[in-house]
């Protein structure tokens, strides 16, 4: 969603008429697009801005800075006095996102810096202004904030509540994708499955993606971040039926602990997602699953952390997103839960969890070795001249050599292409294959 976020002020800066420098030193602006989700992603501005103050000393000639995202969201004025001496020209929250222009022209006419964090419940984006940095997939947002308040989570309090977009405007903006050559469209939502359309009371997300799915000229359709609770026999049936709809699910788990989960107010137990997950099975059984989990939550013990081990070898996940807890400002855990299990504990948690999930995933992908899939082309590789990958539908990152190179035809000419892959050798984080057939 940051990313999408940033496409989007990238192209209002190009529509006011800025041209974008991939050299810090020519910038004359300069937006860092932040995330406060963890403590570790938050740390990261002060040591942009710091960098940026380097580069200002030496210069002489000192970019515009304007700070957006969550932590501008969640710091307010107070980014104007705190981070020693950092001048940072504008703040710009989460929900002002189409203010940039008119904050930075404010802030250059008068010196002083401008900051704006107000809430804004309209979440129209007009169409055509993003500047896509994908060539091959198109980011498109259709809820934002979210109403859930896990007790671990900063996103309510820095995205505001949950606000749906106009199915009219989702699917407009899914046939301007197909118009500018995107190929897979990626739905963003805090709780994408959430979704009901302001404008069409009948449709969920299930009907959602039908609609999408309709729409000639895609051919994949990918969603994040589902909430196992809501995820119910009408997605399920969605995801098996609907051909561009990618037979991959993420369904964050955070702790295979009914106990933590009950803690961390996910309002589901572990047998209820053990019970998704046979469900999804049973119906889509090539379908593959990936997941977040948190380690180290207040009050985790060594015990409920093996019952996530033992979940995640149950389930058999061909990915995981994996965090040390950190305390986040205002969430009910940040006032209510001693962060109590150690720096040290977190960090052998997590090691543990890895290295689970690396042999799972390494068997996993071994299993692929024979099969032949259709993999959509995404980038070129930056390691090997004429190599390029992409991903299966089921989300795995495939490497093959293109074969036509020395035709004069460059890797880059397989971007956005389906390509039929057999896979030939397994790695723990994505395989290698050879083109089945040219045709
Ligand atoms: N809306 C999604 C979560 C998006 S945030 C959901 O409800 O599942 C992405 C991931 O960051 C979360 O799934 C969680 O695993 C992790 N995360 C969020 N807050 C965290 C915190 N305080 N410490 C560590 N990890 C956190």
């Amino acid at each position: 969603m940051n990313v999408h976020d940033s496409e989007r002020m990238a192209g209002l800066l190009d529509q006011a008429g800025y041209e974008p420098t991939s050299d810090d030193r020519d910038a004359d602006v300069i937006v860092i697009n932040t995330c406060s989700v963890r403590e570790h992603a938050e740390d990261k501005l002060y040591t942009r801005l710091g960098e940026l103050r380097v580069l200002g000393e030496e210069t002489g000639r000192p970019p515009m800075v304007a700070v957006a995202g969550c932590v501008a969201q969640q710091e307010g004025d107070a980014l104007l006095t705190g981070t020693n001496g950092h001048v940072i020209d504008v703040v710009l929250g989460t929900q002002r996102v189409k203010m940039l222009p008119i904050l930075l022209n404010k802030a250059a006419e008068s010196s002083a810096s401008a900051v704006d964090i107000a809430p804004w419940d309209d979440v129209g984006f007009p169409l055509g202004i993003a500047r896509r940095s994908d060539p091959v997939k198109a980011y498109i947002t259709i809820i934002e904030g979210c109403n859930d308040h896990c007790a671990f989570c900063v996103v309510p309090n820095t995205r505001g509540h949950e606000r749906m977009r106009a199915k009219a405007d989702i699917l407009a903006e899914v046939q301007e994708a197909v118009e500018s050559g995107r190929r897979e469209v990626q739905l963003l939502g805090q709780i994408v499955n959430h979704y009901r359309a302001p404008d069409d009371p009948a449709c969920d997300f299930a009907q959602l993606l039908r609609e999408v799915d309709a729409i000639g000229g895609i051919e994949r359709i990918r969603f994040a971040s589902p909430h196992p609770r809501h995820a119910g026999t009408r997605l399920i049936e969605a995801i098996r039926d609907l051909p561009r709809v990618c037979k991959h699910l993420h369904l964050p788990l955070q702790s295979g602990s009914s106990r933590v989960l009950r803690a961390m107010r996910r309002r589901h137990t572990r047998d209820e997602y053990l019970d998704l997950v046979r469900r999804v099975r049973e119906a889509i059984p090539n379908a593959t699953l990936s997941t977040d989990i948190i380690v180290g939550f207040p009050g985790e013990t060594s015990e409920d952390f093996d019952e996530t081990l033992s979940l995640i070898r149950t389930v058999q996940y061909h990915s995981i997103f994996s965090f040390k807890y950190s305390v986040r400002p205002h969430t009910l855990a940040s006032q209510r839960l001693p962060d109590d299990v150690s720096a040290d504990e977190k960090t052998a948690r997590i090691v543990a969890l890895q290295s689970l999930q690396r042999e799972i995933q390494t068997g996993l992908h071994e299993r692929l070795v024979g099969t032949t899939h259709e993999v959509l082309v995404d980038h070129t590789s930056r390691r090997r001249q004429a190599e390029v990958a992409g991903r299966t539908t089921g989300n795995t990152v495939v490497n093959f050599p293109v074969p036509d190179a020395g035709n004069g035809r460059g890797a880059e000419d397989w971007i956005g292409r389906l390509v039929r892959v057999t896979i030939r050798r397994a790695g723990p984080y994505s395989v290698w294959g050879e083109v089945a057939d040219s045709g």
